[in-house]
């Protein structure tokens, strides 16, 4: 029943939204050309007077636009009363050449086509590229099925569930696809329900496509437990629970059965893996048993399903499970190890870990980057040195979100600040989220909530750290997502 009521949610009101937010999505996009356009005429201003080209007329002018709440654009030009912006209503291109033949172009009605600007006529905002959102992004791991994403926090509710205003700000954002994440058996059926009915629906903008699988914190799921004669819990036995390692099995072999599923939204097992550093959930005998289970399944369908893997503070034991030759049990025809795919995910590990794992034999293995990884140093150097053909991004959303305070929000040409100010991002708090900040499409966060949209950001950090362009690294990832996800060879 939840289930049902949070899709045609989704389904409501997104198709209520789509008109509101292009309307908003426009006159935000008018907004920025407004403020560039007026830097780029003053630099050129400057720049005549020096060089007393007096022949050149030049108008200084200022262009004050302003958003209204239904998405009109109000222009004033000032001072000699000439215009310079002008709306035509085709949609025509008005461009003016300064003096050193460079040409500023605005594009005034089709809102939809780039807006090119020389790299000296908007110093605030410079380097642009790491300002602007790239294109074609995946996020490969986004929990979408978080009570947060239900306006509840920690048991407690404080607004509408505003999973489509997420959707939506997703793909305005640059998205194209999203991993939903599973961490139980119950998740994973919800998750894959959730995308098959998203796809029936057509009711959301962004693709959607999940994981099944048991974290390492839920480990237990998996796992029987028997008493051992001193009582203490290291004594204790333990074992799989083969009904529940069935149940897994049942709905991977489900999700990956073209026939009986050809949607094809079930692109991953897991969330599983080892999760030191959360002991009080799952001890690691118990994560061990149920990581090595999972492996087994990847191994027993042939190697066909990609891990969705966790690491966290357990380094060599990780290591050590994941790099055991591997067979498939169903198939007694096959004598060969089976080799493993799959993506580290939320890695943090550093750099000797992230070599490590990337040359285990029979494995092809990826590194997932979110805010959580690139929260320390350490982290952006894995970033900058993770082989472009290895790299994934990611926001783990809700969680690990990019903060002011790690070693990302400024570096190398990079503040989070300016990116959020240049997308015009406002952060609210959960308690005062209005009914307004979801239905008029707004970039309007909620503090503490990180959503999809936000690995724009994530592209543009890793992307300063690496010094390159937030395009290069949003392809790069995209392409590897299709090559592991997606079967396909990206582009
Ligand atoms: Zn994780």
């Amino acid at each position: 029943m939840l289930l049902t009521r949070r899709l045609l949610l989704v389904s409501r009101c997104c198709r209520l939204n789509s008109h509101r937010s292009a309307l908003f999505s426009a006159s935000l996009r008018s907004a920025h050309v407004d403020a560039s356009f007026s830097s780029a005429m003053a630099a050129a201003a400057s720049d005549a007077r020096f060089c007393g080209e007096i022949f050149l007329f030049f108008v200084l002018f200022c262009s004050v636009a302003r958003t209204t709440r239904s998405g009109e654009r109000v222009a004033r030009t000032t001072r000699s009363g000439e215009r310079v912006a002008r709306t035509t209503r085709s949609g025509e291109r008005v461009a003016r050449t300064t003096r050193s033949g460079e040409r500023v172009a605005r594009t005034t009605r089709s809102l939809s086509q780039p807006f090119n600007l020389s790299p000296r006529a908007h110093p605030s905002l410079l380097p642009s590229h790491l300002h602007q959102p790239p294109k074609h992004l995946t996020d490969i791991g986004a929990n979408l099925c978080d009570p947060m994403f239900q306006g509840c926090y920690g048991g407690k509710t404080y607004h509408e569930p505003d999973l489509s205003s997420v959707l939506l700000r997703a793909e305005r954002a640059g998205v194209g696809k999203i991993i939903v994440t599973a961490g139980s058996l119950p998740e994973s059926e919800e998750a894959l329900e959730m995308v098959v009915c998203s796809s029936s629906s057509s009711s959301s903008p962004v693709e959607l496509f999940c994981s099944a699988g048991v974290h390492p914190t839920r480990a237990g799921e998996l796992v029987v437990k028997k008493e051992g004669e001193g009582g203490s819990e290291e004594e204790e036995e333990r074992t799989l629970n083969a009904a529940a390692v069935t149940r897994l099995r049942s709905l991977l072999e489900k999700g990956f059965n073209k026939s009986s599923n050809p949607s094809g939204k079930l692109v991953a097992l897991g969330e599983t893996g080892l999760d030191y550093a959360r002991l009080q959930f799952s001890d690691p005998e118990t994560q061990k048993l149920a990581f090595d289970s999972q492996l087994d399944l990847a191994a027993e369908l042939g190697g066909r399903v990609p891990l969705f893997l966790h690491l966290r503070d357990a380094g060599e034991d990780f290591v050590s499970l994941l790099s055991k030759p591997r067979f498939n049990r169903a198939d007694p025809s096959s004598s060969s190890p089976v080799t493993l795919r799959g993506v580290v995910h939320s890695f943090d590990g550093g750099v000797e870990l992230m070599t490590r794992l990337l040359g285990l034999e029979n494995r092809d293995l990826f590194v997932g980057f979110n805010g959580c990884s690139l929260r320390e140093e350490s982290g952006l150097e894995a970033a900058r040195r993770v082989p472009l053909d290895r790299l994934l991004l990611e926001t783990d959303a809700p969680w690990c979100d990019l903060r002011p305070t790690h070693a990302s929000a400024v570096q190398n040409g990079f503040n989070l600040k300016d990116f959020d100010a240049a997308n015009g991002v406002v952060w609210k708090d959960k308690k005062k989220i209005s009914e307004d900040d979801f239905a008029s499409g707004k970039n309007v966060l909620i503090k503490g909530r990180n959503e999809p949209c936000r690995i724009a950001a994530v592209a543009a950090a890793v992307a300063a750290a690496r010094g390159c362009s937030v395009e290069e690294v949003a392809r790069a990832a995209w392409e590897n997502s299709e090559r592991l996800f997606f079967g396909g060879g990206g582009g």
